[in-house]
């Protein structure tokens, strides 16, 4: 097996980020890897068409303020000591390829729904990652909450 030496972490700060967290520590834990985490957001004017009639500034300011209190408290959580936190803002797949490649990661912990059919062909996160990316995906399998 592979021995990581830089783990990329992609939290989407829902619930579901703290399985994916817990098995990119197990990981680390085994490997002694650095582990760096990354959530992206989308830049707020793009998101409704990029002709937003007003000067969203402020608002994307306080997202990326809260997301970063966010992610600092689940890297403050974990059992395992964290390299980096960063929160990016643009395209989610390209921010964490892009961001892998800075770091020098050699495994990116990403979730994945296990999406079929029509759902997988309107784009999954991890299938967007998986398609460039210059290093090994670990796509961890959610699961449903009840
Ligand atoms: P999705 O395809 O949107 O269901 O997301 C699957 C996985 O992609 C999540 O479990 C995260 O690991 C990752 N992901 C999705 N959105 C983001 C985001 N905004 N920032 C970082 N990672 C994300």
């Amino acid at each position: 097996m592979a021995n990581y030496k830089r783990v990329l972490v992609a939290v989407d700060l829902t619930s579901d980020s703290d399985q994916v967290l817990q098995r990119a520590v197990d990981i680390a834990e085994r490997n002694g890897a650095a582990l760096h985490l990354i959530h992206v957001i989308e830049i707020v004017s793009f998101a409704y068409g990029g002709d937003v009639p007003m000067d969203l500034t402020s608002l994307q300011e306080q997202i990326d303020k809260h997301a970063n209190e966010r992610i600092t408290s689940k890297a403050s959580a974990l059992s395992y000591p964290v390299a980096e936190t960063v929160v990016a803002t643009g395209n989610t797949e390209e921010e964490i390829r892009e961001h892998a490649a800075k770091v020098g990661a050699d495994l990116i912990v990403i979730g994945s729904h296990g999406r079929h059919g029509l759902a997988l062909l309107l784009g999954s996160t991890s299938n967007g990652v998986l398609h460039g990316a210059k290093c090994d995906i670990l796509a961890v399998h959610l699961q449903e909450e009840d």
